[in-house]
């Protein structure tokens, strides 16, 4: 195979061309660009109620972003400066950035070896800190070991708060990510599992007291038009017309997901034998938004596979903590989420990758390790 070749068959690590392509989005658009109405109406309405039923919460508030999500949710909690919130250091920065821009602290712990997300033992130790609240992030799609994160955090009587940005439609008995803490967070980046056509996010709970709250928040701190009922508002709202393709898109959401992880699950079986750590679920806890498996040597494998037209990414190189803007990070041990960060590389893994590209995937990570 020639350079030009090479060139011409790069494998994507995401195409939103090839992810979309099952949708026409001008019907969306079109309809809002014959409304005139841009900002929070009736298509933001209509996709907050059938998100809100999608996750199985009673509310769903649209913001502007994922992050916004995450700082609003806190803010509605409580959260204010000084506070301490309890994260992960590998889910990259997004959470650290919402508890800064309330000049909260992040106290961070670390991951379970498996699933890279919260140890429940890590997160049993940093309560006698008196953590104001605690975010667990669903990361690559896994839902984390919720249940009993959530039984610690009961019995603390500390709030969780659930970031579900990498993690729309993963659930486990019944229950969907973002239905499971006081409140889930989402976020609808086009590369995300529910993307939109821009950024987007969104807050979800059950507890209708926080919600209104949150409401308020994302507009100003309005109760209503030009009466600030509550402190540090912000303006975070979702456009019409990005509500309006999310709810194009919405019913797609689950075949979707299916198509994720049946390519996480060829990839699973293909390279069970090799010396490397892969996903530890393909079952309907995971919803694959990114194939995330860990190597040694992780540069020269990348080079193999870029060689071989094969692009490949690195979620996350830097923990949160080691960060160069917060040299006076908090933090537990952090075996697991620094051997991690080292080794982490993700593999291409979206709707629309062709059994031939997944087929090529395969074989060029078999002959790395048989070469
Ligand atoms: C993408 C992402 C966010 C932030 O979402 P934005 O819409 O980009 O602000 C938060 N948490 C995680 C885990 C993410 O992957």
């Amino acid at each position: 195979m020639n350079r030009q070749m090479d060139t011409l068959s790069l494998i994507p690590l995401f195409s939103a061309a090839v992810a979309n392509a099952s949708v026409d989005i001008s019907i969306p658009i079109q309809r809002v660009i014959d409304r005139h109405w841009y900002v929070l109406g009736e298509e933001v309405a209509n996709f907050e109620r059938e998100f809100a039923e999608y996750v199985g919460v009673r509310r769903c508030i649209s913001v502007a972003n994922g992050t916004d999500a995450i700082e609003l949710a806190l803010r509605g909690l409580g959260v204010g400066k000084g506070d301490y919130v309890v994260a992960v250091a590998n889910a990259g920065f997004y959470g650290s950035t919402a508890i800064h821009a309330i000049g909260a602290m992040p106290l961070y712990v670390d991951v379970d070896d498996a699933s890279l997300t919260m140890s429940p033992d890590a997160l049993l130790e940093v309560l006698k800190q008196k953590p104001k609240a605690v975010i667990v992030t669903h990361l690559y799609g896994q839902l984390a070991n919720i249940e009993e994160l959530l039984r610690i955090t009961d019995a603390a009587g500390v709030k969780l708060v659930e970031d579900c940005a990498q993690s729309h439609g993963a659930h486990r008995g019944g229950k969907q990510a973002g239905s499971f803490g006081a409140v889930g967070c989402f976020s609808f980046y086009p590369t995300k599992n529910l993307g939109a056509l821009g950024d987007g996010g969104a807050v979800v709970t059950n507890d209708m007291d926080l919600a209104s709250r949150i409401q308020q928040l994302r507009q100003y701190g309005w109760s209503k038009k030009y009466q600030v009922a509550v402190p540090d508002g912000r303006n975070s709202r979702l456009d019409e017309i990005q509500a309006a393709v999310l709810c194009e898109k919405l019913p797609h959401l689950n075949k979707c997901n299916a198509e994720r992880r049946s390519i996480a699950h060829r990839y699973n079986m293909a390279f069970a034998t090799l010396p490397l750590r892969t996903p530890p679920s393909t079952a309907e806890d995971y919803v694959a938004h990114l194939y995330v498996m860990r190597v040694n040597s992780r540069d020269t494998f990348r080079a193999f596979l870029k060689a071989r037209g094969i692009s490949t990414d690195v979620h996350y190189p830097i923990p949160d903590h080691l960060q160069p803007a917060y040299p006076q990070a908090k933090y537990f041990p952090l075996e697991v989420t620094e051997a991690a960060s080292g080794a982490v590389v993700s593999l291409p893994c979206f709707p629309g990758l062709s059994d031939t590209e997944v087929d090529c995937v395969v074989t060029a990570v078999q002959d790395y390790f048989q070469q």
